[in-house]
């Protein structure tokens, strides 16, 4: 199987199918936004620095997060890993291909496609939990069984401070600039797999499975 590199909009479902690659086959998640959240909670200098921007809805520079990930990827050297939310910009990956090629890691890009309206009703209507787990209110199938508790493990779910609409608009047309060049440039490596999510979840996983398979 192959390690895999999300690049989609917010609430595309890149936490939601890692989860899943989790479950399944044991991959493991790393999310650079909740590395950050983490470093937030934590309250540690990073924290203190990146939460005003991440709240905004702006990107962390890129200094400070390659240097997170690069330790990150390397504490789980040898495993199957899936990464949520990098690269972000070309800058991003085109130091996400050294350090691939530094650490021998192979991988497939898998961009998840979904229209404007589509990710701020999910981003609106999401709520998440700390073990990582994320729910929408919106949607019968991605509803909490009890209301506003995990459940996986119980706990409370709440929402993420940056998912209302004025940090996602933000958020979506920081994607769009972006994200034509990380495209050909993945393109170019002939590494991108294109997935539309505009269909039931289940079908979209069975699409990601074809690409770590190497069958898509
Ligand atoms: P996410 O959980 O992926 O939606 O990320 C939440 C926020 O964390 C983003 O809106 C950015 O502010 C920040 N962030 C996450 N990943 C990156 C990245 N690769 N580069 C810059 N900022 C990032």
């Amino acid at each position: 199987m192959k390690n895999v590199v999300f690049i989609a909009p917010p609430a595309a479902g890149k936490g939601t199918h890692s989860n899943k690659l989790k479950e399944k086959y044991g991959y493991e998640h790393i999310s650079t936004g909740d590395l950050l959240r983490n470093e937030i909670n934590n309250k540690t200098e990073i924290g203190k620095k990146v939460k005003a921007v991440i709240d905004a809805g702006n990107l962390v520079e890129d200094d400070i997060i390659i240097k997170i990930l690069e330790s990150n990827l390397k504490s789980i050297a040898g495993k199957l890993f899936v990464l949520d939310g990098f690269p972000r910009n070309l800058n991003q990956a085109k130091k996400l291909t050294e350090i691939f090629k530094k650490l021998n890691i192979d991988y497939e890009v898998i961009f998840l496609l979904i229209d404007e309206q589509e990710a701020m009703k999910r981003t609106l209507g999401r709520i998440v939990c700390s073990c990582g787990k994320s729910y929408n209110i919106f949607n019968e199938d991605f509803k909490p069984k009890v209301e506003g508790i995990c459940d996986v493990c119980n706990s409370k779910l709440v929402k993420r401070d940056d998912d209302n609409e004025e940090s996602f608009k933000v958020r979506f047309q920081t994607f769009l600039k972006n994200n034509e060049p990380i495209l050909e440039y993945y393109k170019k490596l002939d590494k991108l797999n294109v997935i539309t999510v505009n269909k039931h979840s289940k079908f979209v996983f069975e699409d990601i499975e074809e690409v770590i398979n190497g069958n898509y």
